[in-house]
């Protein structure tokens, strides 16, 4: 059997992947689609970190735009990953999979605090860990908490799962001439001003040398594919 490409990876995966068609929350038959992938490779035997975002429940930023104070919005938004965490954790359990979850805010009652050394050594058993609360802080985003933690527990790579399959030349719902980039440097994304992830998680990674492969989870075995070394959506690389 082929060996995956990486060891330990850290997952981000936005809440709007959570939604499927639905207008809000949680669709429970797109939360099982998303774990059956996840579960392939788990199964690898790669050590997965998963950071999941809040888009689907809450947003501070666009709550702060109708008159919200933003950190209170963003505490908010940061409550909803922690709701979307629970409903990946127990989707997790439903699949059969070993999974843990940390939150960056302390609500121990709910979950676990996060603590690097504690996520590290559950990773190592075998066990997925889910970073809920994003970084603990307002004023930034899940994909900076991907970064964060991508780097903290020395993931090979940070997986970026969106709805579209990867970094185009122009948004390709609107240009039908856009094409995909196959790879493309930290700096050419820079220089072409290409929205990979926001600027600080981008800088993060980029300081930290942390490729980013930015790929479709509705695309089955897409994640997978990416795992074991293909080509599959956007590797950004240092
Ligand atoms: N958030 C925050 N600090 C963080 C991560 C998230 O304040 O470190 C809040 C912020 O309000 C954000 C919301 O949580 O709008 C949901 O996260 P995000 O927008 O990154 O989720 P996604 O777009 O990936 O679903």
């Amino acid at each position: 059997m082929a060996t995956p490409k990486y060891k330990r990876i850290l997952l981000k995966l936005s809440g709007e992947a959570l939604m499927g068609d639905d207008a809000y929350g949680i669709n429970r038959q797109t939360i099982s689609g998303i774990v059956a992938e996840i579960k392939k490779v788990a199964d690898l035997g790669v050590q997965m970190g998963v950071v999941i975002g809040g888009g689907n429940i809450f947003r501070g930023v666009a709550a702060s735009a109708s008159g919200m104070d933003r950190a209170q919005a963003d505490y908010m938004g940061m409550l909803a990953t922690v709701m979307n965490s629970l409903a990946l954790q127990d989707a997790m359990r439903l699949a059969g999979l070993p999974v843990r979850v940390q939150s960056a805010l302390d609500i121990q009652q709910v979950v676990e605090p996060y603590v690097r050394g504690k996520a590290i050594r559950y990773l190592e058993q075998g066990r997925i860990v889910i970073f809920a609360a994003g970084t603990g802080n307002p004023f930034f985003t899940t994909d900076t908490a991907a970064a964060l933690r991508g780097a903290e527990i020395g993931a090979e790579i940070v997986l970026k799962a969106t709805k579209v399959d990867g970094i185009y030349t122009a948004d390709p719902k609107k240009d039908p001439t856009a094409t995909k980039y196959a790879t493309i440097s930290f700096d050419e994304a820079i220089q072409r001003d290409l929205k990979v992830m926001d600027a600080t998680a981008f800088a993060l990674c980029r300081d930290q040398k942390l490729p980013i492969n930015v790929f479709s989870i509705f695309e089955t075995g897409a994640l997978e594919r990416v795992v074991m070394g293909a080509t599959e959506g956007t590797l950004v690389y240092c």
